[in-house]
């Protein structure tokens, strides 16, 4: 999930909780960008279709098949366990 994902979905959470967002200003930190997301219906389904798509996964419904590479780096590594064939994971 990439930083700008990850923000529109405390956008989505703070609709969710009856707060009027429009758009949020995200900040990086080591380039010293800011970029403004707007929030939109079409964000909002947006949100939606990943989180159901995640509780699809959750289910066994759906398998991720990435690069490896992705989850070398990855905090949920130890957790996650891919099968990894060919520089393909399998999760
Ligand atoms: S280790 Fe699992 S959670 Fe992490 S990137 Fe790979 S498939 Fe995704």
């Amino acid at each position: 999930m990439t930083t700008n994902s990850k923000f529109k979905y405390y956008m989505y959470l703070m609709d969710l909780n009856g707060i009027n967002v429009k758009e949020g200003l995200l900040y990086y930190t080591s380039s010293h960008k800011v970029v403004k997301v707007r929030y939109s219906y079409a964000v909002k389904r947006e949100v939606e279709g990943v989180i159901e798509k995640a509780r699809e996964a959750m289910k066994g419904e759906v398998r991720v098949v990435q690069k490896a590479s992705k989850c070398f780096n990855c905090g949920f590594y130890t957790y996650c366990r891919p099968k990894i064939k060919g520089g393909i994971a399998f999760a």
